[in-house]
């Protein structure tokens, strides 16, 4: 099965693909995930994607295709993958097809999770992860039982990232609407998209996909 999670910053994906990923084991494919992993090793492609991330701006197509075109050959997306992040501009959309039909995939299903701007910059500017296992947290949506320790491995370090502050997100918000949301008439054009409503508490969100992936058959 391979799905992708479309929509604005904040908007969930992340969460979800991990759900699903747990759920169906098939491999959560997270671009951003992956460039700032780059930037932390201080490799050429994060060197150049660094300052981009920062502004809140959309990396070059040609950086994120040839890396999503090497994910893709790694074992654990042979199951299939859920894409979070990618495709965010048509030609990247365009090159994924190719790369699917290059190794005789297809594309099961787009999920957007729609969401209204307003609540995203709360959503951003307030989340954080456990720097040990990556678990998701809020300062105001999502706090750990015991304040300071990771829920999931007891970690007492978190992480915030660079780009998730009132400013960058305004750029990022912009960014989508400008590069991204062009794929939902681009998807639905095809009959792969479908839309789930992101603004519903996260379980309710997982349910309504949970749903969609009943239907695929
Ligand atoms: P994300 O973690 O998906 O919010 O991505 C963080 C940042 O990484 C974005 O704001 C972009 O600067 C960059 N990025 C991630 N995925 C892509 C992509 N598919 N195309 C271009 N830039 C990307």
């Amino acid at each position: 099965m391979n799905l992708i999670l479309l929509g604005p910053p904040g908007a969930g994906k992340g969460t979800q693909a991990k759900r699903l990923q747990d759920k169906y084991g098939i491999a959560q494919v997270s671009t951003g995930d992956m460039l700032r992993a780059e930037v932390a090793a201080g490799t050429p492609i994060g060197r150049e994607a660094k300052a981009v991330m920062e502004a809140g701006q959309l990396v070059s197509d040609d950086i994120l295709v040839r890396m999503l075109g090497s994910r893709l050959e790694k074992a654990d997306a042979a199951k299939g993958v859920i894409l979070d992040g990618f495709p965010r501009t048509v030609p990247q959309a365009e090159a994924l097809d190719r790369l699917l039909a290059g190794k005789g995939l297809k594309l099961d299903a787009v999920i957007e999770l729609k969401v209204d701007d307003a609540a995203l910059v709360d959503r951003i500017s307030g989340r954080y992860t456990c720097a040990k296992c990556g678990a998701g947290y809020h300062d105001t949506f999502q706090k750990p039982a015991r304040p300071g320790i990771c829920d999931v491995c007891g970690s007492h370090e978190f992480t915030r990232r660079a780009d998730d502050n009132r400013a960058t997100v305004a750029a990022r918000l912009e960014a989508y609407h400008r590069q991204t949301a062009p794929l939902l008439p681009y998807y639905r054009a095809k009959g792969a998209l479908q839309t789930v409503d992101g603004m519903a508490d996260i379980d309710e969100v997982t349910r309504q996909i949970d749903a969609i992936l009943a239907h695929l058959g």
